[in-house]
Order: structure tokens, then sequence, then C-alpha cells
């Protein structure tokens, strides 16, 4: 079981909100009280690597809907450079880091566990990647972006040898990745319901992976998942709309909210390519609309999620006739297409 977040979040002085200089994303709130826990270190990376996994299964069975692909390898790795000074050690202990990056969690059936790697293995070198050497500074994620970014810039399908301690002692294995999506997925602990995506990375907060179950999860995240791979972010500064609090007035209206209908299609294609049961876009939005849609959503820029309900249901009416997989949707052409703000012909209004 994961303990509570919203707890957690308050207790977590090791945990280094990711992005933390992005306007976009609030801070992780601290407190007085020091993360030394064992059962709340594994909290995390139980968490965190379900999150890895649902974004390993979207990124992996919807290779035919991306331009831009990455070796995919299913390791979730971690840096102790993300916990403080007042947990570092506890970290470095508890996690037995040998080396800067470590391996918190392999996804099941990923080539990184099909190779033998092990949570808690320390990475020396991934291919040419020499971890030592990837530049990182203390209470920052520097370094395990750096990591990220490298393994996934290694050729997509070519052999990669790995280097690791463990228990101190040298493991070297071969791990044969396979193509996926290009694309980060994080868990944020925060007590906010957030969800984003940045155009390289999909990031959810840690209230949806402690309240919802994992369909859900995959439903938000193939949402946010869809808006970089249809480019949103680049396409929406094309268009010079403001991120900020003007989203919801004037142009930046129709702009967000054609980006939010097609991510929406988007995204319950790429949940039944992934084998995902694509009628749980609905069930969350019929628990998280009525309560929590202000939140997540700037009700101006975005459209009511009533709206958003029967515009799914509409596609999934589509989408259930078809038995092949992969699907390739319609929508994925409007990746090339600049925004036109015609955000009208693509909802079903609720009747
Ligand atoms: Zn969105």
């Amino acid at each position: 079981m994961v303990s509570s977040f919203a707890k957690l979040a308050l207790r977590l002085r090791h945990f280094v909100p990711f992005l933390g200089a992005s306007a976009m994303f609030a801070l992780v709130p601290t407190g007085a009280v020091a993360a030394d826990d064992p059962a709340m270190f594994e909290s995390v990376r139980q968490a965190d690597l379900r999150v890895a996994t649902i974004g390993w299964r979207l990124a992996s069975a919807n290779v035919a809907l991306c331009d831009r692909l990455e070796a995919g390898t299913g390791l979730q790795l971690h840096t102790l450079d993300q916990f403080d000074g007042g947990s570092r050690e506890d970290a470095r202990v508890h996690f037995t880091f040998a080396t800067p990056v470590a391996i918190e969690g392999v996804v099941a059936g990923s080539p990184a566990e099909i190779a033998g790697l092990k949570a808690d293995d320390s990475l020396v070198r991934v291919g040419s990647v020499d971890i030592a050497a990837l530049p990182g500074k203390p209470m920052t994620t520097d370094r395990l972006v750096a990591a990220q970014l490298a393994i996934a810039a290694l050729p997509v399908d070519a052999p990669i040898a790995v280097e690791v301690l463990r228990g101190g002692a040298p493991v070297r294995v071969t791990l044969q990745p396979i193509p996926v999506c290009k694309s980060r997925f994080e868990m944020r602990i925060a007590r906010d319901w957030g969800a984003s995506a940045d155009g390289t990375m999909v990031q959810i907060g840690s209230r949806f992976v402690e309240e919802y179950r994992d369909e859900w999860l995959a439903a938000v995240m193939a949402h946010e998942f869809s808006h970089n791979i249809l480019r949103h972010r680049e396409k929406l500064e094309a268009r010079g709309v403001n991120f900020g609090m003007l989203s919801g007035f004037g142009k930046n209206v129709k702009y967000f909210r054609q980006t939010e209908l097609q991510a929406d299609l988007l995204g319950v294609y790429l949940m039944a390519n992934a084998n995902y049961p694509v009628r749980a876009a609905i069930d969350f939005w019929k628990v998280f609309g009525p309560s929590k849609a202000g939140g997540i959503l700037r009700s101006r820029s975005h459209p009511s999620w009533r709206d958003r309900v029967s515009t799914l249901e509409a596609e999934i009416a589509k989408i259930e006739t078809i038995s092949a997989r992969p699907i390739v949707p319609a929508v994925l052409t409007d990746r090339a297409v600049p925004l036109d703000g015609n955000w009208e012909r693509l909802i079903v209004r609720q009747r």
C-alpha cells in the first residue's frame, strides 16, 4: 500500500521537486520532520515504479503513432543528489547507492528486467554513457535527467553494455533495448491535483497515484502524453499564447481548448493501443470532474468536463468497432498542422 502522500509531502525533505525552477509546477512543501523512514522510501519507490510502468506501457505500445523514438530500457532511475542533507545518508544506506545514479526499479517484462538488472544496482556505465561524468549538483535532479537523456539518446535498437555495482561487486550485462516513444514520465510529490506535459516529459501528481487505480492514472497520463506527441507546447508557442494567468482570456482560450480536445481524443487511442480499458477515461472524469476539474483544469481555457465526457463517449464508440491494434487515429494528422483554434468542430456536447 502506498502511504498517504498528502502527509508524505509535508514530511519529505529529501525529495527535490522535478523542474523546480519552472513556474508551471508548485514546489513541494517542506516540513520539519526528517525523511528517514524506510517504509516511506519504499512507498515512494513503489509509486514511482507504478508511474514508470504505465508510462512504459503507453510509450512501447504506441510506437506507430510517434515520430520521435528512443532506446527503451524499462529502467526507473533515481539519484542521490535529490535527497537533501538531512536524509541523504539514510537514502544512501537504504538504497545502497555506490554511484550517484542507481536503479530505483525495473519495469516488469522490460529489456532491463530481461537483462537481469535489479533495483538498487548502482549505475557505472550504460553503453557510452559514463555515469560519474554526468553533471549534477546537490538538491537537484540534474544528474538524473542527464542520465535519462543520455541513455535515451543511444541507438534505439543496438545492444547496450551495462555495468553496475551490486552489493559492491561489478556486474556486467547486455541490454537489448526496444524502440519506444520518446518521453520521460515522472511523479511529482505534492498535495495539489496536477498533471502536466512540457513537450518531452509527462508529470503526474502523487495524489493521483495515491488515490486512483492504474487505469485512471493511464487515462491522465495518456492525455498528457498526447500533448507531447501532438507537439502542443511548440504549437501553442507558435501562436504566441499566454501560459500563465491569461490563459483563460482572449485568443488563448480557443487554442488551449483545441489542444485539450485533441489530447483527449488521442489519449483514448493511446490507452486502447496499450490495452487499457478505454472507458476508464470516462469513469475517471465522472469521479474527478465534479469535485476537482477546477484544479487540474482552468475552467475558462478548458472545455467543461461534461462536454469532454460526451466527446470521449463518441470517440470510444468508434474505437469499440475496431479490433486491430495499433490504431493510428485521424487526430494524429493534426500534428503536422498549425493550430487554427477551431475547437468547436472537435467537441461533442452533452445532450
Ligand atoms: Zn491537457
